[in-house]
């Protein structure tokens, strides 16, 4: 990667689609509804959110790929180690 990332102001904001493993709703969520968490290995790492129809806290594990794509769209990392 080279440079920094811009944030652009105006554009389509990003969302990520979800499912929620509580009541199963199916929706999309902006950057700012999630959270991600890096942990040293596969199991610590994973993403969070709040399902908007239910209220659950849903967490999800997270692959490489879902963590490139959540840190890419603005999604707030959290490393714990
Ligand atoms: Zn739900």
């Amino acid at each position: 990667m080279s440079g920094s990332r811009r944030v652009r102001a105006a554009g389509p904001p990003v969302s990520f689609k979800a499912a929620c493993s509580d009541c199963r709703a199916r929706f999309e969520l902006d950057a700012g509804a999630l959270r991600l968490v890096i942990g040293g290995s596969r199991r610590t790492t994973f993403y969070s959110f709040t399902c908007p129809a239910c209220g659950a806290s849903v967490r999800k594990p997270a692959g490489e790929r879902i963590v490139e794509l959540l840190t890419g769209g603005g999604v707030s990392t959290l490393r714990s180690v």
